[in-house]
C-alpha cells in the first residue's frame, strides 16, 4: 500500500487497525479464557508497560498481582477504572479482575511473597546528564532485597543500560561464591504505544537476557503460553539484551531523523518527499515501516533512550559521530516546524492566534511525554504567539501539562481567529475536518502539516495554502 504521505483524503489507513480490532476482539469473550498455567506473577509499575504487561499475562492464564505505588492510581485500576488510552486495555483489565487473576496493590512485601516471577516496569526517565535515572529501580531493590526468597525470578523489563542487571543480580546475591539464588532476567520491552495489546500477543521477537538457563526458560515459557502466532525468541547474556534494546530504538530514532533530512532536501528541490520515501520503502532492505517524515520523534521512549545511549556508550570509552548527529536533527527538525509556522504567520508570531491540531506525541495514545505537539507549543509561546489547541484524547493532559494554553471543544474550533492551524498529530479523524468551516473561521487560511497526513489538493481546492514537510 502506498505510504499515508501520499494518500487522498478519503483513504485513510485504518485497513490495519481494523483487522487488529477484529482480531482482539477473541481476546475477551468468555469462551477464549486461557486455562490457568498455575504460575504466579507479581509485576511491579502500574505504568503504561506494567498495566499493559499485568493484563496480557493475566490473560495469558498466570496469575498476576501489579504493584503500584501511587496509591490512587492503584486504587483506580483495583475498580477498572484505566487512566490510559489503549486500544482493548480496558477490557482486558475488567475481564481479569473479575476472574480474580488480576489484581492491584500498593503493598509490595505482601505482593511478592510466593511469587514466581517479578516483572519490574518502574520508569527510567532522562537524567540532567542524559543518563539514564536508575532511582526508581535501585529504591525498588533495595526494598526487594530483604523479602525475596531463593527461587523467585527477577526480570527488568525496564528500559535499563547495560550493565544495570549484573549490577542488580550482586545487589540481591551479595554472597560472592558464584551461586545466584535469586536469578536477574534482562526482558526488554518493544511494544508499541497504541498497538500495545496486540503487540504483547504478537510479538516481533522477544528477547531474554540471562546468566542461569533455567530462569531464562522459565521466563519464556511465561511468554510463549500467551502468543498468538510464533515468534522468534532470542535467549541471550544481560548485557546484550540490554544493548538489543537501546540498538533497536536508536536505529528506529535513526531512520526518522534520515527521512526527516531528506524531507528538507526535497524542500529545497521541490521534490515529493512521499515519493520518494515510498520508492525507497519497496527495497526490502529498506523497507516502508516507520519512515514518514514529520516533526521529529517524540514520546517516552527514544528521545531518552537515544541520551542513555549516547551517555553510557561514551562513558564506557565509544566514540560516536552517528547517535549525536541523529539527536542534532531531530532538535533542528522541529525548528524547521517553527520556522514554516513562523514564515506562514507573515514572519512574527507574537500576538498571533496558532491553531494545534494534535497533542499527543502520536496517534492511538494520550501520552504527552516528549511530544512534538508540546515543544512546539512550548516554542510557540516564546515567541508570544497565543495557542488553541485540540486532541481527540489528550485533552486532561494537555490541561495538566499545558496550562497556558486555550483548549477547545471541538477540532475545528482552533481555526477561529487563527492566522495559521497546524497538524502536530496524526489522528484519522483531522483528515475528515469540516474544512470550509475551518476555512471560514481562520484569519488566513494556512496549513502547516508537520506530519505529512492531510491531502494537499483537497485543501488547495477548499482554499487554503497548503505547507507539508517536503512535499510539492
Ligand atoms: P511509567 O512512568 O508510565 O510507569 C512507571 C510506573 O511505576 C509509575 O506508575 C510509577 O508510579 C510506578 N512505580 C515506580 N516505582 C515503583 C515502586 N517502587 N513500586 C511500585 N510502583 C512503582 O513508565 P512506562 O512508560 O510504563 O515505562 C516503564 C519502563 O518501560 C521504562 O524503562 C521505559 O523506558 C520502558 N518502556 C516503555 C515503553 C512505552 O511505550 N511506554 C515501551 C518499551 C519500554
Amino acid at each position: 500500500m502506498r505510504s499515508n504521505a501520499t494518500s487522498g483524503i478519503g483513504a485513510i489507513d485504518i485497513a490495519g487497525t481494523q483487522s487488529r480490532v477484529t482480531e482482539l476482539s477473541w481476546l475477551t469473550r468468555a469462551e477464549n479464557v486461557a486455562p490457568s498455567t498455575g504460575t504466579s506473577v507479581c509485576v511491579i509499575g502500574g505504568g503504561f508497560v506494567g498495566l499493559v504487561t499485568a493484563a496480557c499475562l493475566a490473560q495469558t492464564g498466570h496469575s498476576v498481582v501489579c504493584v503500584e505505588k501511587d496509591a490512587q492510581r492503584a486504587a483506580d485500576l483495583s475498580a477498572g477504572r484505566i487512566p490510559i488510552y489503549e486500544q482493548s486495555l480496558p477490557q482486558l483489565v475488567r475481564a481479569n479482575l473479575e476472574r480474580d487473576r488480576l489484581r492491584f496493590t500498593t503493598d509490595l512485601r505482601q505482593a511478592v511473597a510466593g511469587q514466581d516471577i517479578l516483572v519490574i516496569t518502574v520508569g527510567t526517565p532522562s537524567g540532567a546528564d542524559g543518563r539514564a535515572d536508575l532511582t526508581a529501580l535501585d529504591t525498588l531493590i533495595s526494598d526487594l532485597g530483604p523479602i525475596l526468597a531463593a527461587g523467585q525470578i527477577v526480570t527488568i523489563k525496564s528500559t535499563v543500560p547495560v550493565g544495570t542487571a549484573a549490577r542488580v543480580r550482586r545487589m540481591l546475591n551479595p554472597h560472592d561464591d558464584g551461586a545466584e539464588p535469586i536469578p536477574v532476567v534482562s526482558n526488554p520491552e518493544f511494544l508499541r504505544e497504541g498497538t500495545a495489546v496486540y503487540d504483547f500477543f504478537h510479538p516481533q521477537r522477544v528477547v531474554v537476557g540471562a546468566s542461569c538457563p533455567d530462569a531464562a526458560d522459565r521466563v519464556v515459557q511465561t511468554y510463549r503460553a500467551g502468543l498468538a502466532r510464533p515468534a522468534p525468541i532470542v535467549v541471550t547474556s544481560n548485557e546484550t539484551a540490554e544493548l538489543i534494546k537501546y540498538a533497536s530504538n536508536v536505529y528506529l530514532a535513526t531512520r526518522l531523523s534520515f527521512v526527516n533530512e531528506l524531507s528538507s532536501v526535497c524542500d529545497a528541490l521541490a521534490i515529493d518527499i512521499g515519493d520518494v520515501a515510498y520508492a525507497m520503502g519497496l527495497d526490502p532492505r529498506i523497507g516502508a515501516e516507520y519512515f514518514d517524515a514529520g516533526p521529529g520523534f517524540g514520546g517516552s521512549c527514544l528521545p531518552k533512550d537515544l541520551d542513555a545511549f549516547i551517555s553510557f556508550s561514551e562513558r564506557n570509552g565509544a566514540k560516536l559521530e552517528l547517535a549525536p548527529a541523529v539527536k542534532a536533527a531531530n532538535e533542528r527538525q522541529l525548528e524547521r516546524v517553527l520556522a514554516k509556522i513562523r514564515l506562514a504567520a507573515g514572519g512574527s508570531l507574537a500576538q498571533q492566534r496558532i491553531g494545534i491540531l494534535g497533542l499527543s506525541f502520536k496517534a492511538q495514545t494520550q501520552d504527552m511525554r516528549d511530544s512534538p505537539a508540546k515543544s512546539i507549543i512550548e516554542m510557540l509561546l516564546q515567541q508570544q504567539a497565543l495557542v488553541q489547541a485540540y486532541d481527540p484524547v489528550a485533552m486532561d493532559e494537555a490541561r495538566r501539562v499545558l496550562p497556558q494554553i486555550t483548549l477547545c471543544h471541538r477540532a475545528e474550533d482552533v481555526a477561529s481567529g487563527a492566522s495559521v492551524v497546524a497538524v502536530m498529530t496524526e489522528w484519522p479523524e483531522f483528515q475528515l475536518l469540516d474544512w470550509r468551516l475551518v476555512h471560514d473561521r481562520m484569519l488566513r487560511p494556512v496549513i502547516v502539516d508537520a506530519r505529512n497526513h492531510l491531502s494537499p489538493e483537497t485543501l488547495q481546492r477548499a482554499g487554503f495554502e497548503y505547507i507539508g514537510m517536503g512535499r510539492r
